[in-house]
């Protein structure tokens, strides 16, 4: 089956004091079992990829532009991540999403540009409350994959998060028999469209993971690690988290 990870994002919280956060979480795994992930804010990618240089630890950006260069104030570019040190990118998070008003084809463009820059997009899918009480969860989620999620990936390199909207940061979580039915569903999903590759490519689940819920919640069909916001800026959490994986 898929790779575990446990991938942190920071989200827009942390200041250059909060690194230590980062090295202690290092020095707590130095052989870990399972890849782990932080994606801080863009400000503190290339301090923390130098950081966690010699750790096992990965870094990611939480977005990028789908362009590699240009007139584009504000953004930062795939190629721009990687020079600073990143492995991986979150693309299409919620709040993107919603704050940013990111559509499917552009969360497209944007993998296209991670793979190029070599970095290991991490696609965000998932539902919100409205549309889950009228039934339609899986399928959003089948079409946010598939306008998502470019013909041509590497699938070696792809990772799915499901985060339904309503479990961010919210306390709440669907049931474990709602995130597996997801779970499979997106497996599936995934199969018919690229092969049996695809049965390698991670599947994390996030919304409100925290290391109490975090062992049921990894037991689950389908659910090769965690997508983790509030829980993964102290290491003491976030270390809870990925021991339960
Ligand atoms: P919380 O873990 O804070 O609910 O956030 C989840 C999330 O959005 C991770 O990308």
């Amino acid at each position: 089956m898929g790779r575990k990870l446990a991938a942190g994002n920071w989200k827009m919280n942390g200041l250059n004091a909060s690194l230590k956060e980062a090295q202690a979480l290092a020095e707590m795994f130095p052989a870990p079992k399972v890849d782990i992930l932080l994606c801080p804010p863009a400000t503190l990618v290339a301090s923390m990829a130098a950081a966690l240089a010699h750790t096992k630890i990965d870094v990611g950006g939480q977005d990028c532009h789908m362009k590699t260069s240009g007139a584009h104030t504000g953004d930062i570019s795939a190629e721009m991540l990687a020079d600073a040190g990143a492995d991986y990118v979150i693309l299409g998070h919620s709040e993107r999403r919603a704050d940013h008003g990111e559509t499917d084809a552009v969360v497209c463009e944007k993998t296209m540009a991670a793979v190029m820059a070599g970095l290991k997009p991490v696609v965000c899918v998932g539902e919100t409350l409205a549309q889950r009480e009228a039934g339609e969860t899986l399928e959003i989620i089948r079409h946010q994959l598939s306008a998502s999620l470019p013909d041509a990936v590497d699938l070696s390199k792809l990772v799915v998060a499901y985060e339904p909207v309503w479990a961010i940061g919210t306390g709440k979580i669907p049931t474990l028999e709602q995130i597996a039915e997801v779970h499979d569903d997106i497996r599936a999903t995934l199969t018919a469209r690229y092969g049996d590759t695809a049965n390698d490519v991670p599947l994390l689940y996030g919304g409100s993971v925290k290391p109490g819920n975090a062992a049921e919640i990894f037991a689950t069909s389908n659910v090769d690690g965690a997508l983790v916001g509030g829980a993964s800026l102290k290491a003491a959490d976030f270390a809870g988290i990925i021991t339960a994986l």
